[in-house]
């Protein structure tokens, strides 16, 4: 058996689903719930037992347990194995190993270093400190615990002695990024001492790095250093706390990014938990990746000082270039989100609520900077508002800003198009990415749902329809194939009779094996949509009234394909009659007879 499959027979895609959404029973073996992946208030996304495979019919997302793991944890296919394999107790094979060997033990060892920290933090009389230090910060020890905050002892080689002991060599401690070369002699030692740890994890919560703060307001150091890049921390691929703010960001559809971790750390403690730390850089392309995995949307929020400012200038500009929606939040008399949570947690809610579009922003930032009376002013505030107009991909957006600068300076639009630069307006116009309205099916394409997803459910009724109904009468290709292969799997696996549970589920499975190797991925995602479908709507009702309905659609959809084909052959008569063609006129003659 291929692991992939061996995975799935060891995971119920029931009981994988349920950790992450509350199932209610659906009858026939499945269960619903509101979809994690759309925004609604009734439940259509499916998940079944017999079949193990879930689906949502609002936004048509669906699949196995691989597609739920990738899609939910924000993982690609290799990571969703892994994950998977490890929670079936599945050995992947050693090149899948060999690769994340290594890598594997540097997270080990950043996991050890991270609970050594964490209980010195905890427990020692060298930590008094840092325990005050966080007191003072109002951090409660839930917060402590969730982001397993911790306290590097002032001495040069605790951690590497405990991590030696624990049976680990110097060189992948200090691949790890613990520990430090000794500039004279040989040997190492502690990379951090007397600093607060905030361990910092991949997106699996897995540690893989640490930021270490100085307590010591007076200490000539710096007050942060991080652990330097190594095989499995790169600053600039990580967000400080998307593992815990991902299904909040995924609930919100909207992810903040603060400069601190103390602020997410404290946002998170008054349940507002889309928020990340980007630590204080401006974004990266990897970055904005793993955010478009859960939202488009982004806020930012960061100090009003200048610093602060030109990072979160920097990181807007990567945001829209990576075509995300933008917008900030301006905290009123409070420097950062950790000093207006402490004050009150309700404003710092409310701050978000009331974020502002990016335009809307700078336009606030130039009143306060410019005295717009004077000519000078206005020259100013024209000069570095025009070029971020001109970044607007929305023509109707440009349009109305340069309305509104028109305004705030005071002089025609007339005059401000004149001083744009030529290029925009000769860049070929947006294709607006066309949102899909959901499109009502035809009359005749619900017949084929009908058919399709009753015959997947009782493949008893196939050679009721099997003799009346030629595939190529369903004149949809999609719906055809489907068809088609439920037929030939059916005739190859005849010596099943499927009527028991049992058998059903075992026939399905083979039967979705089939359908997969042999059509395109569109076609399967069709098959399982309507293999849940079927089961969500045909459970209760009988063989007898199904085998009727059955014999309708086949029925249909002959007299649908041969009027068509009369038709054809009509027009194709008149064209030979035209061209006096009595040759062809005959042969069509015939045709037209055969499809009586
Ligand atoms: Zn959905």
């Amino acid at each position: 058996m291929k692991e992939t499959d061996q995975i799935k027979s060891k995971i119920d895609i029931v009981d994988l689903v349920g950790e992450y959404l509350q199932l209610k029973p659906a009858g026939a073996g499945s269960f619903k719930a509101c979809c994690p992946f759309h925004q609604e208030k009734t439940p259509s996304f499916f998940v079944s037992r017999s079949k193990q495979i879930w689906h949502c019919f609002g936004c048509g997302e669906g699949g196995d347990q691989f597609e739920f793991i990738q899609k939910i944890e924000g993982m690609d296919f290799p990571e969703a194995l892994q994950f998977l394999a490890d929670k079936a107790g599945v050995e992947l094979p050693k090149y899948d190993r060999e690769k994340s060997g290594y890598r594997q033990k540097l997270i080990e060892i950043n996991a050890l270093a991270a609970k050594f920290y964490h209980k010195v933090l905890l427990e020692s009389q060298a930590a008094q400190n840092a325990r005050q230090y966080l007191e003072k910060r109002n951090l409660s020890d839930d917060s402590v615990d969730d982001f397993m905050l911790g306290f590097a002892p002032e001495s040069w080689e605790v951690l590497l002695n405990f991590l030696k002991k624990k049976g680990y060599r110097e060189e992948d401690i200090n691949q790890a990024g613990l520990i430090t070369k000794k500039e004279r002699g040989s040997g190492y030692y502690d990379r951090f001492r007397n600093r607060l740890m905030f361990p910092i994890t991949d997106i699996q919560g897995k540690a893989i790095g640490f930021t270490a703060r100085l307590l010591d307001s007076e200490a000539k150091e710096a007050k942060y250093i991080n652990t330097p890049q190594t095989k499995i921390y790169n600053k600039s691929d990580v967000l400080y706390g998307l593992d815990k703010a991902k299904r909040a960001v995924q609930e919100k559809d909207l992810i903040v990014i603060v400069e601190g971790n103390m602020d997410v750390i404290t946002s998170h403690r008054v349940g507002v938990k889309n928020v990340v730390a980007s630590s204080g850089t401006a974004l990266t392309e990897n970055q904005i990746g793993l955010i478009k995995r859960y939202t488009s949307n982004v806020a930012f929020c960061f100090d009003a000082d200048s610093a602060g400012q030109i990072a979160m200038k920097r990181g807007i500009d990567m945001a829209l270039g990576g075509d995300l929606n933008v917008s900030v939040i301006i905290l009123q008399d409070a420097k950062d989100p950790d000093e207006m949570i402490n004050r009150d947690p309700a404003l710092w809610s409310r701050a978000i609520d009331f974020r502002i579009g990016v335009m809307e922003y700078y336009f606030d930032v130039i009143k306060s900077k410019y005295d717009l009376k004077t000519a000078a002013g206005k020259k100013s505030a024209s000069r570095e508002l025009l070029p971020e107009i001109l970044k607007l991909k929305d023509k109707v957006e440009q349009a109305h800003w340069i309305g509104e600068l028109a305004r705030l300076v005071d002089v025609s639009e007339q005059v401000l198009r004149e001083s744009l630069p030529r290029l925009k307006s000769d860049a070929p116009a947006d294709v607006k990415k066309g949102e899909s309205t959901p499109v009502q099916k035809s009359k005749n394409e619900q017949a084929w749902v009908k058919l399709v997803s009753i015959l997947i459910n009782r493949p008893e009724l196939i050679p009721t329809v099997e003799s009346a109904l030629h595939p190529e009468y369903i004149q949809a290709e999609s719906y055809q194939h489907v068809y088609k292969n439920i037929i030939l799997y059916y005739n190859n696996a005849r010596t099943l009779s499927p009527d028991e549970e049992a058998e059903k589920s075992e026939f399905f499975s083979g039967l979705d094996r089939f359908v997969r190797e042999n059509s395109d991925e569109g076609e399967h995602e069709l098959f399982q949509e309507l293999a849940l479908l079927g089961e969500r709507d045909w459970s209760e009702v009988d063989n007898r009234e199904l085998e009727r309905e059955l014999r309708n659609i086949a029925a249909m959809t002959e007299n649908l394909y041969k009027q068509d084909q009369r038709n054809i052959l009509t027009k194709a008569m008149r064209e030979a009659e035209e061209r006096g063609d009595q040759n062809e006129a005959k042969d069509i003659l015939k045709k037209f007879q055969q499809l009586d």
